[in-house]
C-alpha cells in the first residue's frame, strides 16, 4: 500500500509527498514530531502536521534566512538564533569566521534532539566552539537583553502554538532593544499567496515596522512550503540591505552556496505587485 504525507494548506488545498518509510514518531511538551522518509525530497520533518525541513529544498530557506543579512553587514560578530532547531541556520552561519558568538534559543530540546539524530545534514554545526544552546522560550529570553546582538535570526514555527509569541509587538521591541545601533533582525514572514498567510505576513510587517526604520521584505521559491512562495522580514537601524551589500567582499569569502549569490540579493527585494499593495495595504 502507498503511503503519503498529506499538509493542508488551505481549506480548500493539500499538498501531499511520497513516503516510502516513517522514521520517526512522537510528541514533546510542545508539539508532535514526525520524521519521513522520501525518494522526491529525502528526509523530511513536521512539526504538528506542518513542513518544516526536507533533505533537498532546505538549502534554498537557509541560504537565503543567514546570507542575505551577512552579505549586508560582514561586521557580523554576535548573532542570535531564535527557533531553528533543525541547525540549517546555525550550519549557515558557521561558514563565516568572522562570526565570534552564535546563541541560538530553542524551545524545544526534543527537535534538536531528532534533527541531530535524523537529519545530520542540517544538524552537523550545532556543537562548533562559537554555539550557545538555551532550551527556552525566545519571547522571554529577549526580554533581558540590550545591545547585544549586530543579528537577530527568526526561524521559527507558523504564528500559532508555542511560535505565536515571536510574531507579537512585546517581541520585536525587545529584539530592537537587544540589538546593537548597527543591528539587523531576519524573520520568517509566510507566504503572501494565500489569504490566511498573507495575513500573518502583513501583521508580522506592520509591528516590525514600527520600531525599525529600515524594513523591506524579500522572496525565495521554497517548494515544500505552502503556495511555494515564501518571503521574509529584514529589518534594521541603519542598513540598506541592497545598497549596503558588500558584493565584491562577500565573493571573496569564497562561501559555496547552492541558492544564494550577489544577483539574488539584489534580486530578491523586487516583489510581485500583489505582494507590494499586501505590504503597503496594512
Ligand atoms: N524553517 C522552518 C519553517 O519556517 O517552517 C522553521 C524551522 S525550525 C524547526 C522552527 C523552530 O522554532 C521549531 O523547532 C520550534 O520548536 C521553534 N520555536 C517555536 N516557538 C518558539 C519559541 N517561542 N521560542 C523558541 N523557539 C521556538
Amino acid at each position: 500500500m502507498e503511503l503519503w504525507y498529506t499538509e493542508q494548506h488551505t481549506d480548500n488545498v493539500r499538498f501531499s509527498i511520497k513516503v516510502d518509510k516513517p522514521l520517526y514518531t512522537g510528541q514533546s511538551e510542545f508539539q508532535r514530531i514526525d520524521v519521513f522518509h522520501s525518494k522526491e525530497f529525502g528526509t523530511f520533518f513536521t512539526l504538528d502536521g506542518l513542513m518544516m525541513v526536507t533533505e533537498k529544498d532546505e538549502f534554498i530557506y537557509h541560504d537565503m534566512i543567514v546570507h542575505v543579512p551577512m552579505a549586508t553587514n560582514l561586521n557580523t560578530k554576535n548573532v542570535l538564533v531564535i527557533g531553528a532547531g533543525d541547525g540549517g541556520t546555525v550550519r549557515e552561519l558557521t561558514r563565516y569566521n568572522s562570526i565570534e558568538q552564535i546563541d541560538m534559543v530553542e524551545i524545544d530540546k526534543m527537535v534538536v534532539e531528532v534533527c541531530r539524530e535524523y537529519l545530520p545534514q542540517t544538524a552537523c554545526k550545532l556543537n562548533d566552539p562559537r554555539v550557545k544552546l538555551y532550551f527556552e522560550d525566545g519571547l522571554k529570553f529577549v526580554r533581558s537583553k540590550e545591545n547585544a546582538y549586530d543579528l537577530i535570526i527568526v526561524d521559527s514555527t507558523d504564528p500559532f502554538g508555542p511560535g505565536e509569541g515571536l510574531f507579537t509587538k512585546e517581541f520585536y521591541g525587545n529584539c530592537f532593544k537587544a540589538l546593537k545601533e548597527n543591528g539587523i533582525l531576519v524573520n520568517q514572514h509566510e507566504s503572501p499567496y494565500y489569504a490566511e498567510y498573507a495575513k500573518s505576513m502583513q501583521r508580522a510587517h506592520k509591528r516590525v515596522k514600527e520600531f525599525f526604520p529600515v524594513c523591506r521584505v524579500y522572496q525565495a521559491h521554497i517548494p515544500t512550503y505552502p503556495s511555494g512562495h515564501w518571503l521574509f522580514g529584514f529589518a534594521s537601524k541603519i542598513y540598506d540591505p541592497v545598497k549596503d551589500l558588500n558584493e565584491q567582499a562577500w565573493n571573496r569569502l569564497g562561501i559555496k552556496t547552492k541558492y544564494y549569490n550577489t544577483d539574488i540579493h539584489k534580486g530578491c527585494f523586487a516583489l510581485p505587485t500583489y505582494v507590494k499593495e499586501l505590504l503597503g495595504s496594512e
